[in-house]
């Protein structure tokens, strides 16, 4: 029986005919997604600062 461990409560959920895969809901997909983005954001702002050379070299 597969399985798979939302990543957002722990919650044992299932992998096949789970839209929502990994995470066990909608509302825990939406929670990390947003927790990530929110990271990744902060990431960003710190690295663009340190890389600003490579950073604006596309635009
Ligand atoms: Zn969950």
């Amino acid at each position: 029986m597969d399985g798979v461990k939302c990543p957002n409560c722990g919650k044992r959920t299932s992998w096949e005919n789970n839209p929502f895969r990994p995470f066990c809901s909608e509302k825990c997909k939406l929670a990390d997604l947003s927790r990530w983005l929110n990271e990744e954001y902060a990431v960003a702002v710190e690295e663009s600062s340190l890389e600003e050379d490579e950073a604006n070299s596309g635009s």
